[in-house]
């Protein structure tokens, strides 16, 4: 099969006949095989009741129907366990994104050889309070990435089928994906300006908290991708620095009390820094301890992407 297009969606009843009829105009056009999988993230609406009518309309839809809303990542998780299309493309389900966009990324993954292609909406149809925040918060996340995109959150994506199938979205981790494909070894990753359209039906599902939990999302992200496998470099480092920034401070003070018999040692404000100094680097060290712990008792999936295997 040569494409699956993964959407997530939720409260999306009015798109979906639109979209799905538009995708497969371009799949015909291009004598492609596909399939379209819709996750309908526990929607209000009536949108499983549509997905039903399309799939006895056009068999390549497939449905997938949560029983709550989870979230666009879970919804996407779901979906790249079920495509088996040799390019996952993911788009959003609200019409903004263009199914016209489709052949030019399978193009980029099957020819030119990239493992990731992110759309980037280089001209934008949503409110200034959307737009000024994106930037700040794409460009963080391009500094920490070192991964050269413009555009981290645009819902359409694609993906060579096997980059779907090693990384693991959680959380609200759908705007990294570059980053998890990088970290999986998948590092061919790079951008297609793509046409951004005004919603036409339906209201946002993202508000301004958005971008509040994206940051912390990509610091523990890069904090995970950095140290997941081995806690003990990060907490130990500087464990040890505060450690030894403590004992030095008391012991230059317990020097100054014993040979210069200086007095009041116990008002100074270096004897509180001191105590402190230690107390905080035993802390961190024993941290450090029990996230090895927890690392190596894990029953996590192993995320080492073995690439081939012969015999
Ligand atoms: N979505 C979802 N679950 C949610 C929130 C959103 O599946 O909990 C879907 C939504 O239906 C849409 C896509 O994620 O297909 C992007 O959402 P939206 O258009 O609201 O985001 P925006 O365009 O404002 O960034
Ligand atoms: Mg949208």
């Amino acid at each position: 099969m040569d494409i699956s297009v993964v959407i997530p969606l939720f409260n999306e009843e009015e798109s979906l006949p639109e979209l799905e009829a538009w995708i497969r105009r371009v799949m015909e056009a291009n004598r492609f095989t596909y399939e379209i999988i819709m996750v309908d993230d526990g929607s209000k609406d009536r949108s499983w009741q549509v997905i039903k009518d399309l799939t006895q309309k056009n068999p390549y839809v497939r449905g997938i129907k949560f029983r709550r809303n989870y979230g666009k990542s879970a919804a996407l998780h779901v979906g790249f366990e079920a495509v088996k299309g040799d390019v996952v493309i993911t788009m959003d389900a609200d019409l903004q994104d263009s199914p016209d966009e489709i052949p030019e990324l399978r193009r980029m993954i099957v020819e030119d050889g990239f493992d990731l292609v992110s759309g980037w909406k280089k001209t934008r149809h949503d409110p200034i309070s959307k737009t000024i925040p994106s930037k700040f918060f794409n460009g963080v996340t391009r500094w920490i990435s070192k991964i050269p995109l413009h555009d981290f959150n645009c819902g359409l994506k694609a993906y060579r089928h096997n980059v779907v199938k090693s990384i693991e979205i959680y959380g609200e981790m759908h705007r990294y994906t570059p980053l998890l494909a990088k970290w999986s070894g998948f590092g061919r990753i790079t951008e297609k300006v793509v046409e951004h359209r005004a919603r036409k039906y339906g209201v946002s599902k993202f508000g301004l908290d958005r971008f509040i939990n994206g940051f912390l999302d990509l610091l523990s992200i890069t904090f995970i991708g950095k140290f997941g496998k081995r806690p003990m470099h990060f907490f130990g480092l500087l464990g040890t620095l505060f450690f030894i920034c403590g004992v030095v401070i008391l012991a230059y003070l317990s020097w100054a009390k014993l040979v210069y018999k200086e007095y009041g040692i116990t008002d100074r404000p270096l004897f509180f820094f001191g105590i402190l100094t230690l107390i905080v680097g035993t802390q961190l060290f024993v941290t450090g301890f029990l996230a090895e712990l927890l690392v190596r008792n894990s029953s996590t999936r192993n995320t080492y992407v073995i690439e081939k295997e012969i015999g």
